[in-house]
């Protein structure tokens, strides 16, 4: 697959799995049990070894509060994070995920993202990502047909 993402660093690619991948359909359950932007649920997990060890999802209380205001404004996507707290990356679920790791101060090196909901990671995501030394980004199969919009 060949699709122009809104960023991608160079030298890395996304690689995508079906919906049955077992480590895909965890991304799901995470972004269905642990999401707080249900209007856009995003959820990864981690996967060290062949096994699962952290699971993330996006969104802050910010938006269950205030709202957003990127989405008051149309912000496009990957635009404008600046705007709105809630938007920040640090409330992405790449970032979120790392948090949990960083906590326990654990070596994940060479650990994969699986990551369900959205099609394309931003800079500042795939900046810790690469800090961390993780390897690869997947994501699911026609991420951009479902999650564009
Ligand atoms: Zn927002
Ligand atoms: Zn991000």
């Amino acid at each position: 697959m060949n699709l122009e993402l809104p960023y991608l660093p160079d030298g890395r690619e996304i690689l995508y799995v079906s919906i049955e991948d077992s480590f895909m359909a965890e991304a799901k359950r995470a972004s269905e049990e642990l999401s707080k932007d249900s209007g856009h649920p995003i959820g990864a997990v981690l996967v060290m070894d062949n096994e699962i060890v952290a699971r993330g999802a996006n969104g802050s209380d910010h938006h269950l509060l205030h709202g957003c205001e990127r989405r008051k404004q149309n912000i496009p996507t990957g635009e404008g994070y600046e705007l709105c707290p809630g938007c920040s990356p640090v409330n992405h679920a790449e970032q979120s995920l790392l948090a949990t790791i960083e906590q326990e101060g654990k070596d994940v090196s060479g650990a994969d993202v699986y990551l369900y909901g959205h099609w394309w990671c931003c800079e500042s995501c795939w900046g810790r990502m690469i800090e961390v030394g993780i390897r690869d980004v997947y994501l699911v199969e026609g991420a951009d047909k479902l999650f564009r919009k």
